[in-house]
């Protein structure tokens, strides 16, 4: 071996290094941290306790109206459904993703409902549609969850149990019919009416899933993070929501999902854990725009 090239891996290992402390720190460095996200049942077992929470819920909320002369807000704080539902789920929700990014994504029941119903589409031959640009731009998102909105002030949706019920079953539904009739992850990426406010406050989040060394992934002759033929596997799955893994540089569309953190064979994927509002603009090539939007 010539100098130069004696030369060459110390600097290539110390610019890795220092890339993942501009990055955070790994928790994957953490053997039980590492065996728990690359678990077969990660994140299934999850989202399987979650959607018999949003079922139980559902159920239990169903047919419930204020009796009459009973203020409906003093009705609403005396109902468990109520309650967990927009007392505790939805603000928990929006603070998780502010302080550690799109982590609901990883173990939410909608996206497990999806999921089984793209296979299930796929597998009785339906011809399963991929998602528009229309649908990609988020335009229905944003009116969906408009319409959320104007239910909470003018209808009471969150202080009738009623109500909440059926906003249950029409999440639940309407995850249902997606996953059935388009492929990719299409209710996350197109129809999700929480998915533009969580990768909105999970910009700044504590927790990214990212590449830890760039040079790896140039020099990954597998790509097994990308490849078509790994997306329909139930574990270790090249990225669901058809992202580049090797280059995801921002947590807004990343569902923290470490389906891609399973598949890399190199081990090139970090779960890294960072300060809030890591500034990412100390790393090459990211483009302004990038950093914020
Ligand atoms: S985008 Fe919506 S449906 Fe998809 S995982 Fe996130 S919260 Fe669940
Ligand atoms: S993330 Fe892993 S599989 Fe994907 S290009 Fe990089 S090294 Fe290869
Ligand atoms: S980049 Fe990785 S963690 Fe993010 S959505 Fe894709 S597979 Fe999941």
């Amino acid at each position: 071996m010539s100098t130069s090239e004696l030369q060459v891996v110390p600097i290539r290992q110390a610019e890795a290094i220092s890339r993942q402390e501009r990055q955070g720190y790994d928790l994957l460095r953490f053997r039980p941290i590492k065996a728990f996200v690359r678990w077969r049942g990660f994140p299934y077992v999850f989202q399987t306790a979650l959607l018999a929470f949003f079922v139980f819920m559902a159920v239990l909320a169903w047919g419930l109206y204020p009796p009459e002369g009973v203020n409906d807000k003093l009705f609403a704080k005396t109902h468990l459904a109520n309650l967990l539902v927009w007392g505790l789920w939805w603000p928990a929700m929006v603070w998780t993703a502010v302080l550690f990014g799109r982590v609901w994504c990883a173990v939410c029941p909608l996206e497990l409902v999806a999921n089984i119903t793209e296979r299930l589409g796929r597998a009785l031959g339906v011809k399963q549609r991929v998602l528009g640009k229309w649908l990609r731009s988020g335009a229905l998102i944003v009116g969906l969850y408009a319409l959320i909105q104007m239910l909470v002030a003018g209808a009471s949706l969150h202080r009738t149990p009623a109500y909440t019920s059926l906003f249950l079953w029409g999440l639940l539904a309407t995850a249902a019919l997606t996953g059935f009739f388009f492929r990719d992850r299409a209710f996350c990426r197109g129809f999700c009416p929480v998915g533009l406010l969580l990768g909105t406050y999970g910009r700044g989040g504590m927790l990214a899933v990212r590449s830890t060394s760039k040079d790896q992934c140039g020099d990954c002759t597998g790509k097994d993070c990308v490849r078509a033929c790994n997306r329909t596997k139930l574990d270790a799955r090249s990225c669901p929501s058809l992202l580049n893994p090797a280059r995801v540089n921002r947590n807004a569309d990343c569902l923290v999902c470490v389906q891609c953190v399973k598949v890399c064979q190199p081990e090139n994927m970090g779960l890294f854990l960072r300060r809030p509002f890591h500034p990412v603009s100390s790393m090459p090539g990211v483009a302004w725009r990038s950093r914020w939007l």
